[in-house]
């Protein structure tokens, strides 16, 4: 065992039921990819490394490896900020499929969603435990404080579903917020030439939510005028489905 580190996240799991439940929620194939972030003491590692042929850890902190290297000498673990690794350039073979999955470390669970969906078009599944907040966020509807930049990009670029809530008891140290693991299903007929300008559009959007469109997307820099059905209204008033257009008529395609 290792103590644990709060500056990088660190809450192991020690509840082998819920642990069960968290590897089960991959549809993976002994065929596929699929990466750990954050596997720390090996809580998840240990059932992913005998059930994945190809499977592959990302991990910070050098102590962790050495504790998972002892129990699995064979195991590929990357030393790295999983914010710094290009997943496509982990596949064993051309078009492998590759799932993602990891109880993340909390102090940076939305740049890594954020770089999990950068990746969409070469993910299949994603399967991820977060704080409650953060996954209520997710599924946030319009009109409501909790629905952002994350709401909208999670549901542009995946099928999120909200798997189940997990109490902050089966954590050591035990954290100040409860969990839950959310399984994302990566959209795989996203139209890549849309998704730069889908992003720019809605960060600039919500950069400033309580000002109308008229206001908030100037900083763009193009003519707002053939999107004149949207300018009178606010971020938190489109759908994804509404943004997408907003990005069309700003020629951003
Ligand atoms: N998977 C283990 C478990 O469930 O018990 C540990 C989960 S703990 C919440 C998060 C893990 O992510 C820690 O092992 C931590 O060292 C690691 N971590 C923190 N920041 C990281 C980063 N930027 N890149 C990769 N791993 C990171």
């Amino acid at each position: 065992m290792i103590q644990a580190k709060k500056s990088l996240g660190q809450n192991f799991l020690k509840d082998e039921n819920i642990i069960g439940k968290i590897v089960n929620s991959l549809f993976a194939t002994e065929d596929d990819l699929v990466i750990e972030i954050g596997p720390g003491t090996g809580a998840l590692t240990r059932h992913l490394y005998k059930r994945y042929p190809n499977f592959v850890a990302i991990e910070l902190d050098e102590r962790a490896e050495e504790v998972l290297k002892l129990e699995m000498p064979d195991l590929e673990i990357i030393h790295s900020d999983v914010l710094k690794v290009d997943f496509k350039s982990l596949r064993k073979k051309e078009n492998q499929r590759i799932f993602v999955i990891g109880n993340i470390p909390y102090y940076i669970t939305s740049p890594i969603l954020f770089h999990v969906f950068d990746q969409a078009v070469e993910i299949t599944q994603s399967v991820l435990m977060m704080q409650l907040e953060v996954a209520q966020r997710l599924a946030a509807d319009k009109r409501t404080k909790d629905y952002g930049i994350l709401t909208v990009q999670t549901q542009f670029f995946s099928q999120a579903d909200f798997l189940f809530k997990v109490p902050r008891q089966v954590f050591h140290p035990v954290p100040n917020v409860d969990s839950a693991v959310v399984s994302f299903k990566m959209n795989q007929g996203l139209n890549a030439a849309i998704v730069p300008g889908f992003k720019k559009v809605v960060r600039m959007a919500f950069n400033q939510r309580r000002k109308k469109l008229s206001n908030a997307l100037k900083g763009l820099g193009v003519e707002l005028s053939p999107a004149e059905q949207f300018l009178d209204k606010r971020a938190e008033e489109l759908t994804v489905d509404d943004f997408i257009e907003l990005t069309r008529l700003l020629g951003f395609n």
